[in-house]
């Protein structure tokens, strides 16, 4: 980002250097960027309620004269107003005020006031209504023409300064001073019903009193429909471009099998039909002098993890590197132990690289992937500058859709000096639905294992109330003494490892003591990585029968024995993480169960999920569901699309928009290629220079 350019949010009325950060902490670095932070919802403050027609529930304008007002002392010191417009009186109720409120709101004065009606003690009431003082001259007098929009926003920032800031940026939008310029031929406009950018954007931060709310509330107001589209195409043309460019540049042949062969012999077990077919699938991209991009789709337990080692085995095989990148060090550690047995017989170096590898064992590391063939294996630390390669031919990520596309990128720049760049490999086990695939992913080639390997039994799931945790600690204990194993997973609302760690340990203890004639051990993101290591091996050795995991273990650690899992808390996780949780069990040949326990009372959306989770193993059904299910009252920050960011468009509702914003990206490549640049610019911003290669 060029500073001069941010310096741009600072010319507005209001924005000094302490807000513009907290502006851009919300994504927002220019001026434009303000008119697509779009409003949430829209109070209607253009037409007055009589107070006596009030009803509970209400959200309306009110004014009136007022005929007390007082600080009280109940069990809250509160302000108490009363105001009165000669149809009724209504009670105004606030905890929070000021000094200069309490002068403001004086008996005889007048106010005009925006809230919610409540049913109070004495009588109807708002609590921190939004409050003008006005004369009495104004008293029935409103001059406000449009609904009144309400913004997504932080705590620090308070809607009327939205208001203020989404004024001054509409007024330079009229003056066509921001870098929102139509950039859609009028044909195309016409040909795909779009109103003018401006025009819908004016409609969106200021519609007018007769404007269809309740399309927009939907997501089906044209004006919304043209920006969610618009922004949906430039993600595409980025995508596209940046696939674009990869394929001019080279990539080294690999072919090369002897490795593979050498490996597939060892096995204990039969490749699937899909693995096989993958297999052959990404051999034929390693075989062209073409960079690969290819997802490799598959669900929890499917096998991806061999078809990556088939993968690297033929690059090694051609005497080039490959390094594969997990998004936590636990899963890191995981491909580290299979890799180690798969590769280290066949004589293949295996080096490991995180960032909590320091020193003499960081320049070690180092200077053996700068020497020559190797399998590197490690967390994204992999992708950091010093990282020099000698001459990768092959990256392998897995879990894609918890790296940012930037991080993705900063490897793919890892070629070898001579311009050759890798290969990349994205494996994954959340099931894409196709026209999202084809959006946020444009041009990449997908190969799906659509089987498992045989013998699999379903994971049978059973929802449970914690006031019956007792009894599933005991049968716990049944099936941990008839040899089996078995995950206590911890899960916490709080985002600090810290205190997802205490209730780890807390739950480690109180079990430790429930049940005493049993090995338990515990796994969380604060150990050392040789003590996780250490217990992990443990755990696979047999030694643990009861595992107590935060979320950790979530992806791609491997216990076939393991045939038992617990959710404490399942009712605070989503959809795709249960089903990554419980695809941690039912990988061996013993049939496992899954216990969900749940604190009631279970709200909507959580009993939703819980009874998907009990009626589907099937990732993809439950990714469908997923994408039902979420979407209502999101705050900002939180959404999580889990593939890009996007800033209004919003994959879980607006996916059926997906195929008339690839059509509209062919007819702008076609017809007017120029305007490619500026739009990718505009949404995706400062992100969009990864398309220079
Ligand atoms: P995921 O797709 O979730 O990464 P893994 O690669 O971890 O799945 O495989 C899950 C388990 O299945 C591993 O224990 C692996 O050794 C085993 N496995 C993989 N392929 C086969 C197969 N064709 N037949 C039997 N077991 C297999
Ligand atoms: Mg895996």
């Amino acid at each position: 980002m060029s500073s001069s350019s941010n310096d741009e949010l600072l010319q507005l009325r209001g924005v000094g250097v302490k807000f513009r950060e907290q502006l851009n902490e919300l994504g927002i670095h220019y001026t434009h960027d303000l008119l697509l932070h779009l409003p949430y919802r829209y109070e209607d403050r253009t037409r007055l309620t009589e107070i006596g027609s009030l009803t509970p529930g209400m959200r309306v304008l009110v004014n009136g004269k007022i005929e007390y007002a007082n600080v009280v002392f109940g069990r809250r010191r509160s302000l108490i107003v009363v105001l009165n417009d000669g149809t009724g009186l209504i009670y105004l109720r606030f905890f929070y005020f000021n000094q200069a409120q309490q002068q403001a709101y004086k008996a005889g004065g007048h106010l005009r006031c925006f809230g919610e009606v409540r049913a109070g003690y004495k009588g109807l009431e708002m609590v921190h209504p939004s409050c003008q003082r006005i004369s009495s001259r104004q008293m029935h007098r409103i001059e406000q023409q449009t609904l009144t929009p309400v913004y997504p926003s932080s705590s620090s920032i308070k809607q009327h300064r939205w208001l203020q800031l989404t004024d001054q940026a509409l007024k330079l939008l009229n003056e066509d001073q921001l870098q929102l310029r139509e950039l859609l031929p009028e044909a195309i406009r016409k040909q795909f019903r779009l109103p003018v950018l401006q025009a819908a954007l004016q409609v969106l931060h200021r519609p007018p009193v007769d404007a269809d709310l309740q399309a927009i509330l939907e997501r089906r107001h044209p004006a919304q429909r043209r920006v969610i589209l618009e922004e949906l195409m430039a993600h595409h043309l980025a995508m596209k471009r940046l696939n674009l460019q990869l394929q001019k540049l080279a990539a080294p042949v690999q072919t090369n099998q002897r490795l593979w062969l050498q490996m597939l012999q060892q096995l204990p077990f039969q490749l699937t039909a899909a693995q096989r077919r993958v297999i052959k699938e990404i051999s034929a991209d390693l075989a062209r002098s073409k960079p690969m991009l290819r997802l490799l789709q598959g669900d929890v337990g499917s096998g991806k993890t061999l078809v990556a080692a088939a993968a690297a085995a033929v690059a090694l095989a051609s005497a080039l590197q490959v390094a594969i990148v997990a998004p936590t060090e636990l899963l890191a550690e995981q491909h580290l132990h299979t890799m180690q047995q798969l590769f280290q017989p066949l004589g293949v170096p295996v080096v490991w690289l995180t960032g909590r590898i320091t020193g003499k064992k960081r320049a070690a590391a180092l200077a053996q992937i700068a020497a020559g063939q190797c399998l590197v294996i490690g967390t994204h630390a992999l992708m950091q500058e010093a990282v020099q390669f000698h001459q990768l031919g092959l990256v392998i990520v897995d879990e894609q859709h918890r790296f940012g596309v930037g991080q993705r990128l900063a490897l793919r720049d890892k070629g070898s000096g001579d311009q050759l760049r890798p290969h990349q490999l994205i494996m994954t086990a959340t099931p894409i639905p196709r026209t999202l695939a084809m959006t946020a992913y444009a041009g990449l080639a997908v190969s799906i294992i659509d089987e498992l390997p045989p013998g699999r039994k379903p994971v049978t799931t059973v929802v449970i109330s914690s006031d019956r945790r007792d009894q599933v600690m005991q049968r716990l204990a049944e099936a941990c003494a008839s040899g089996r194993q078995a995950y206590w997973v911890c899960t916490i609302i709080e985002e600090s490892e810290q205190l997802i760690a205490q209730a780890a340990e807390q739950t480690t203890e109180s079990l430790r003591q429930a049940l005493p004639g049993l090995s338990i051990d515990m796994v969380h993101g604060r150990l050392k990585s040789a003590d996780k290591e250490r217990i992990m091996q443990r755990f696979r050795d047999g030694l643990v029968q009861l595992l107590v995991a935060t979320t950790v273990i979530e992806v791609g650690v491997d216990v076939p024995n393991a045939s038992l899992m617990v959710i404490d808390n399942a009712e605070r996780l989503g959809l795709a993480q249960l089903h990554q949780l419980r695809g941690r069990v039912g990988r061996g040949s013993e049939a496992s169960s899954c216990v969900l326990l749940y604190q009631a009372p279970l709200g909507e959306m959580a009993r939703a999920r819980l009874q998907t989770m009990r009626a589907s193993n099937d990732g993809f059904y439950i990714a469908e569901q997923d994408l039902q299910l979420r979407g209502a009252g999101e705050v900002l920050g939180t959404r999580q699309t889990g593939i890009q960011q996007l800033r209004i468009a919003d994959l879980s509702k607006d996916h059926g928009l997906l195929d008339q914003a690839i059509a509209l990206a062919d007819a702008i490549n076609e017809k007017a290629p120029r305007a490619e640049t500026a739009l990718i610019q505009r949404w995706i911003g400062d992100a969009a220079s990864y398309g220079e290669v």
